[in-house]
C-alpha cells in the first residue's frame, strides 16, 4: 500500500472527501458504490464492480472466495470440471 498524496479529514458525521482528482483516476463518480477492506496496515476503497469476472455480466451473479461470478460461467466452469 503506497499512499496516494492526499489527507482527508473525517468529519462529525464520519464522512471523507475523496479528492477530485483521486476520483478522476479511479473513476469514481456520484453514486458509485465503495467497498471497504482492512488489514494490519489500514484501510484500503475500491469501486465496488459487482461483475463477474469472466465475462463482465452482471445477471444472476454471486460471490465464490471474495470474487463475482455469474451463474452462466458457474454453469460452464461446471461442464469443464465435470469433463
Ligand atoms: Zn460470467
Amino acid at each position: 500500500m503506497k499512499p496516494a498524496g492526499f489527507l482527508c479529514n473525517i468529519d462529525s458525521l464520519g464522512r471523507i472527501v475523496i479528492p477530485a482528482p483521486v476520483r478522476k483516476a479511479y473513476d469514481l463518480e456520484k453514486g458509485d458504490a465503495i467497498e471497504l477492506f482492512s488489514d494490519e496496515d489500514g484501510i484500503i476503497l475500491k469501486k465496488y464492480n459487482p461483475a463477474c469476472i469472466f465475462c463482465g455480466g452482471m445477471d444472476s451473479i454471486s460471490n465464490f472466495k471474495g470474487k463475482v461470478i455469474c451463474e452462466s460461467c458457474i454453469k460452464k466452469l461446471s461442464q469443464i470440471a465435470g469433463e
